[in-house]
């Protein structure tokens, strides 16, 4: 499979053999999985490195296994909604461009978190319309000096956005690509200017 792709079943009882049938999956595999580990304990106490590794191997094939199939969303963890199909996307594209969708490994994913995903990546193809990477590597170094949260001062002087917006807005960064920047900000744990700091 190489596109994009829902699978979304409306109906309710479908949806609940569905379910079911992903209930079985899983219980299979962490069967398989126990079973692969009771092995591995044998091997630990009669010190068979070599059958201890390939068992090792297995396990950790079947947990990407898991991780990337359609029965769980790995992201938020849930086993009971619809998923979308998110093919890997290369890091950089091929004339070496590097690619804002990229940051996505997993396969299937459930649709909430397809939509925050594809919200997250249009955040940074935007800001990067009204922002350069120099312009916020210039905004994070203001950001930790003397005119901003000065983090290696004692006694922070931290007012939520209040120190970003106004070097943003000196900077002469447009009011709707601040928004956005502060809102990519947030997603990535800067809640306000210092937690930006630490996070970035
Ligand atoms: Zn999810
Ligand atoms: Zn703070």
């Amino acid at each position: 499979m190489k596109k994009e792709r829902a699978i979304i079943i409306k109906d309710p009882r479908l949806r609940r053999i569905r379910n079911e049938f992903r209930n079985l999956l899983q219980s299979w595999t962490s069967k398989v999985r126990s079973d692969l580990q009771d092995k591995a304990f044998v091997y630990i106490e009669n010190h068979e490195d070599d059958k201890l590794r390939e068992i090792n191997i297995k396990v950790s094939n079947l947990d990407i296994m898991e991780e990337k199939s359609i029965i769980l969303c790995p992201d938020c963890g849930r086993r009971d909604q619809d998923m979308v199909y998110v093919p890997t996307i290369p890091s950089t594209n091929e004339w070496n461009v590097p690619n804002p969708y990229a940051t996505y490994t997993h396969e299937w994913i459930c649709m909430d978190c397809n939509s925050k995903r594809v919200h997250i990546a249009d955040l940074r193809e935007e800001i990067l319309t009204g922002m350069t990477m120099m312009d916020i590597e210039e905004f994070l170094d203001r950001l930790s000096g003397g005119e901003g949260v000065g983090l290696s001062r004692s006694g922070w002087k931290c007012n939520g956005y209040e120190e970003s917006e106004r070097i943003l807005f000196e900077m002469g960064i447009e009011k709707d690509t601040q928004g956005k920047f502060l809102e990519l900000c947030g997603h990535y744990g800067g809640y306000c200017d210092c937690e930006i700091l630490l996070n970035a």
